[in-house]
Formats: C-alpha cells, structure tokens, sequence
C-alpha cells in the first residue's frame, strides 16, 4: 500500500484565498490587516523566510512591512521598536525572526509584544491560555498541521499522537492542540530511550525533530498518518526528518518535504494577523 499525500501546498493555498477574501470586505470598515516583521542582522535562511512571509502578506491584501536592523541593534533599541510597534493602531501583528543575535535575550523581546500582537503564539500570555485551553493566538507551525489534518478529514479523536520534539514552537504546543483534538498523546526527545517502541504505537506520528530521515519505515505502524515538520538542508537538497520514500510503503497518510507543512505555516500568519486585525476592532 502506498500512502496517500498530505498536500500542505494545496490545502494552504485554499486558507490563503479565504484570507484575501475576507480581507476584501474588511475595505468596507475601513480595516486593513497589518503585519510588521523585525529583522535583525542578516542571517540569509531568516531572510528567505522574512521573504516568503512578506510576499505571502502582500497577496492577500495586507499592509506588510519590514524593519530590517543592524546586527549591532541593542536589546534596549530592539524593545524601543518593539513599544512603538505596540502603540501603533495599524500594526496588528508583530513578527520578530529568530534566531536573534547572541547578545539579545530572546524571551525578553518576545515577552515585550503585546499579546494580542503575538501572531507566532509564543508570548507567554499566549502559551498559558493554550494550555488552559482559553481562545488565544496559537503557534503557527502546529497550527496548520491541525488545519490540514482535518481538511483531509482525518478524525483525531481517540488516536494515540506520538509527536517526536519538544520545543516551545513545535513539539508542546502541539502536543497541546491534539490534546484539545481528544488524542492521547505522548512526546518524545532526545533523552528518549527506544524511540522506535513509541513511534510504532503511534496512529499519528509528528516529526519535528530537525536530524534527517530519522524516522525510518520500521518505525511506523501500517496505515498511520505520518506528519514530517523538520526541515533539513542537505547538499543534495531539502529533506524531512521522516525517510520519506520508504514511509509511504507502510503509512496510510504522509507530508511530503517540501510541500507539506511549510506552506501551512505561512497560512497559518495570515490568518493570526487577519484574526489579530479582526479583534483590535472589538
Ligand atoms: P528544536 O528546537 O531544535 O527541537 C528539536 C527537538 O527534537 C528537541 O525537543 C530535541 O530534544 C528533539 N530531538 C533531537 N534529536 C532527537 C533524537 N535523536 N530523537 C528524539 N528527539 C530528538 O527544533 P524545532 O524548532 O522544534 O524544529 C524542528 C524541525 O522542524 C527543524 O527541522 C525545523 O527546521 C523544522 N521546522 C519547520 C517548520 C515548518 O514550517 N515546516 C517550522 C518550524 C520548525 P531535546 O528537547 O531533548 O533537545
């Protein structure tokens, strides 16, 4: 049996008309969904990603901008932007790109956002009400695997999740998204023993890991869905943390990489900031 494919591409591209539609008739009240990304230094990955996002922004109708600061921006300059950013009635959601310079502490800048313009999810205001389980902006990444599972219809209630990574951008907030979806989750990482004997427990198996082709066909159980979030850049090209080819003979359903939860992250922005916009009304 070959898997069936996840395709983020095209289930991102739907959310994306959505947006712009709706973003069409916000005209009429004279309200214009507006994201800043803050850039600072000149990391090249940060800014392909700082790329995409801006022109994902501008196609659906949104004020987009970019402050690009020097490398030698102090944490103390960095904040100032940051409050002004805040006071600005037209800003609604706030990007700062990670990785920041070494000087910059990143959890006090990210604590710096206002909540309410945090369309990453990662204020800790953020963090507290997705664990309570109170509405609130939720990391994007984990969002859109969310979003595209059940635009596949793939029930989640009852399923045993098993999602490989813990960090604060993937790993937990997912883990808390499929809790609040009824599956019985488990999360692994790298002090895990046997990974193996959890990963064939898993019906829905999320990679985000970050180590190539990790997850290996013998790791999977027959038919299950397997979610590839890790992005790796090798020389011979960009692969996932899952051995794709050889996990689509045993999985019912798997992302492919690229194509599969990428572009669900960059969905899943604009629909932070149009619902950020939305609210500031409110
Ligand atoms: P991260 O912060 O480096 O976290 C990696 C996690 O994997 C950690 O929890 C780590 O465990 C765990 N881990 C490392 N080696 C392991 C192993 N051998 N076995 C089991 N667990 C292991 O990475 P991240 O930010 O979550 O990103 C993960 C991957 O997703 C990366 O490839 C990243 O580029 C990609 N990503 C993609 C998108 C997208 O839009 N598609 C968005 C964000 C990230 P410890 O906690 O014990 O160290």
């Amino acid at each position: 049996m070959t898997a069936r494919l996840l395709d983020g591409k095209k289930v991102a591209q739907g959310i994306r008309e959505d947006v712009a539609k709706k973003t069409e008739e916000l005209k009429s009240v004279g309200l214009k969904p507006g994201l800043t990304v803050v850039l600072v230094g000149d990391d090249p990955a940060s800014k392909v990603y700082v790329g995409q996002k801006e022109k994902a922004c501008r196609e659906v109708g949104f004020k987009s901008d970019l402050l690009e600061l020097s490398g030698a921006t102090t944490q103390e300059e960095l904040l100032e932007v940051i409050g002004r950013l805040n006071g600005d009635p037209s800003v609604h959601g706030i990007l700062v790109q990670l990785p920041l310079p070494r000087r910059i502490d990143p959890d006090a800048v990210l604590e710096a956002i206002d909540p309410a313009k945090d369309v990453d999810g990662f204020h800790p205001v953020n963090v507290g009400h997705l664990v309570a389980g109170i509405p609130c902006m939720v990391p994007c990444t984990p969002l859109g695997v969310v979003r595209m599972l059940e635009s596949y219809g793939i029930d989640l209630a009852g399923k045993h999740a098993v999602i490989v990574g813990r960090s604060a951008i993937v790993g937990k907030p997912m883990a808390h998204l499929l809790l609040a979806k009824d599956c019985t989750v488990t999360i692994c990482h790298s002090r895990t023993p046997d990974l193996a004997s959890f990963t064939r427990q898993a019906d829905l198996l999320v990679a985000a890991v970050g180590r190539p082709r990790l997850i290996t066909a013998d790791m999977v159980k027959p038919g299950a869905v397997v979610v590839d979030v890790g992005i790796n850049r090798l020389e011979t090209g960009l692969v996932g943390d899952v051995d794709f080819e050889a996990v689509r003979e045993v999985a019912g359903w798997v992302t492919p990489v690229p194509g599969g939860v990428g572009p669900l992250t960059i969905a899943m922005l604009l629909e932070n900031t149009l619902t950020a916009a939305i609210r500031s009304r409110r």
